[in-house]
């Protein structure tokens, strides 16, 4: 027998997990990016404040670029579930420190899109990113979002067009109406691109008399 191992090669060949960026077979304990490919992502400056009402701050971690980007649209596009899950532990000692400076009383996620969650993607992908990490069971689904036929947010480049598109399609779930009144919450998100969800999510929860909104998301735009 020349090939002893012939089918435990080819399973490998097949099924062994690869690095998503650059296909390399040897992946770190990082999972499905490779440690070379991680160092790749760069780094945001944290916090900043938009031009944008209703929101006191926003957090992030990585930028959308490059290797960041690759990541986002595999999560968002290809449905990569287990990457969206990888995120959130690369990304976990950042939101550690972001959750003990803000102290919130609760944390939410921006709710899917329900045709997106029950026919496209199957996953909703900042609920996805955190829900193996520290935040994990402490994620209240406080808002919820109206089905809503509407052209993909992605696809509008525009600022104003964007706003309109978002627009009163968020709301919160009865049970936490009287729960949330003078409260801090931070709001998950993926991807912040204009802000434009984050002010109509703070917008509905401001005029619950919400005491403060700070956003994050893994990736900024
Ligand atoms: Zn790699």
């Amino acid at each position: 027998m020349f090939f002893p191992n012939l089918k435990l090669w080819l399973f490998k060949l097949l099924f062994e997990e690869r690095c998503v960026n650059c296909l390399k077979r040897e992946i770190s304990d990082l999972g499905y990016l490779c440690e070379v490919c991680f160092y790749q992502l760069i780094p945001t400056k944290r916090f900043e404040t938009l031009a944008v009402p209703y929101v006191d701050g926003f957090y992030t971690i990585f930028e959308h670029k490059g290797i960041g980007q690759r990541i986002v649209d595999l999560i968002k596009f290809k449905n990569v579930s287990s990457l969206a899950r990888q995120v959130g532990k690369l990304a976990e000692p950042f939101l550690e420190d972001i959750y003990k400076e803000i102290n919130p009383d609760y944390v939410t996620v921006v709710p899917p899109d329900p045709l997106k969650l029950w026919f496209i993607r199957g996953f909703n992908p900042p609920l996805e990113m955190v829900k193996e990490t520290f935040l994990g069971n402490k994620v209240k689904p406080i808002l919820i979002r109206r089905l809503k036929i509407r052209r993909p947010l992605s696809r509008a480049k525009d600022k104003l067009y964007r706003f309109r598109l978002v627009k009163n399609n968020f709301t919160v779930r009865k049970e936490y109406l009287d729960l949330v009144k003078g409260k801090t919450i931070l709001v998950i998100d993926d991807v912040l691109t204009t802000g434009a969800t984050a002010s109509e999510v703070g917008k509905i929860l401001k005029s619950l008399s919400v005491e403060k909104v700070y956003w994050f998301s893994f990736f900024r735009a």
